[in-house]
């Protein structure tokens, strides 16, 4: 991998086989050496699917015995100081429906908790210790909802109105009247992830899983202010501003599932828009200078993140997988979209 490429990292995660896909007699079709990837597809699988093993190898790669604790420490450590040094950091999570995306990124409590809370528990803990009367933090977060192309406000849903994607010669790109509030607190932050995740829940509840068919994005932003006094009286004042953005990618099955018709045929379509448009952004940067043109203007998504991929910005994307075989057609899938990124 090239330094330039460096800057994209890629894991995956196979998560334990569960209890239902024990009684339905479903055997495992994927293994791991060290973070080689193998998939093997079961024997009676159809004609037309190759059936011999295929074998990807990425940055990372965690079986069914790796813990919460031990994925933060590979994944999520390095990103706390990347934040505090102005980096802008994506993570994504990728993969279909159950295959462990909520698990990995958000997880439950105790030792259950995923890479978000304790990135966050981490993140403050920092902010405090680099705190002084010279270097001062302000947090703030928003959190929004991608869904047919469409952004919402999951943190001021009163308005359930679409937001625009502005872009401002100084400012950048941002979204015209999107909520940003201030946080203090690990807790404000869980407190915020939790309420912004309870209107997606109702949002889901009234759309038929809206949320396996939508994006999310919450992110954090970290303004670093450090005040250096430079004699006779003047104090030179610096900003360094960085962003912390959490994607949580609608199932990759519905990139293939378009539907009969219309909304189902829409959303199918959009979300394998959204989907393509980013692994063929994230392809293009992790080729790193060959290509000129990236296509971050080519969805929502990768428009709204433009900012946040390529450039010095870092990448992390989680592929989950499950190890069953009934599975195997969308691992396999998953395990090349992971691939392109490398
Ligand atoms: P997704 O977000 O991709 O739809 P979930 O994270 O909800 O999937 O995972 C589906 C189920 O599998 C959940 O009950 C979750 O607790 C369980 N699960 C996922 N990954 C693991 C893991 N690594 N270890 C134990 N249970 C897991």
């Amino acid at each position: 991998m090239s330094g330039e490429a460096s800057n994209v990292r890629v894991a995956v995660r196979c998560r334990p086989m569960s209890a239902k896909e024990e009684a339905m007699g479903c055997k495992p079709c994927v293994s791991l050496h060290g973070a080689t990837v193998t998939i093997t597809p079961p024997s009676d699988s159809s004609e037309d699917r190759a059936k011999e093993a295929k074998s990807f190898t990425y940055d990372h790669a965690f079986g069914d015995e790796s813990t919460q604790a031990g994925v933060y420490e590979a994944l999520g450590q390095p990103i706390v100081g990347q934040a505090l040094q102005g980096y802008n950091v994506t993570i994504f999570a990728y993969g279909q429906t159950g295959s462990g995306k909520s698990h990995t990124m958000m997880g439950g409590s105790g030792d259950s908790a995923g890479i978000i809370p304790l990135l966050n528990k981490r993140l403050f803990e920092a902010v405090g210790a680099t705190t002084s009367a010279e270097t001062k933090f302000m947090l703030t977060v928003s959190y929004l909802e991608v869904y047919n192309e469409v952004i919402h406000d999951l943190l001021n849903p009163v308005k359930e109105k679409m937001l625009r994607i502005r872009e401002h010669p100084d400012l950048g790109i941002y979204v015209e009247g999107l909520c940003e509030l201030v946080v203090h607190t690990a807790d404000d932050v869980l407190k915020l992830i939790e309420q912004g995740g309870a209107v997606r829940r109702v949002a889901a509840t009234n759309m038929n899983e809206r949320s396996s068919r939508s994006h999310s994005c919450f992110s954090v932003k970290l303004a670093q202010k450090t005040t250096q006094d430079v004699g006779g009286g003047i104090a030179r004042e610096t900003v360094l501003n960085s962003k912390l953005n959490l994607v949580d990618l609608a199932g990759s099955e519905r990139a293939k599932k378009t539907g009969a018709s219309g909304d189902t045929l829409r959303e199918g379509a959009s979300i394998n828009k959204s989907l393509m448009c980013l692994g063929n952004v994230i392809t293009a940067l992790s080729e790193g200078k060959k290509r000129g043109h990236i296509p971050y203007r080519d969805s929502t998504l990768t428009r709204l993140l433009q900012e946040s991929l390529g450039g010095n910005a870092r990448t992390l994307m989680i592929a989950a997988v499950s190890p069953a075989d009934y599975n195997c057609d969308e691992t396999l899938s998953t395990l090349r979209y992971a691939h392109r990124a490398k």
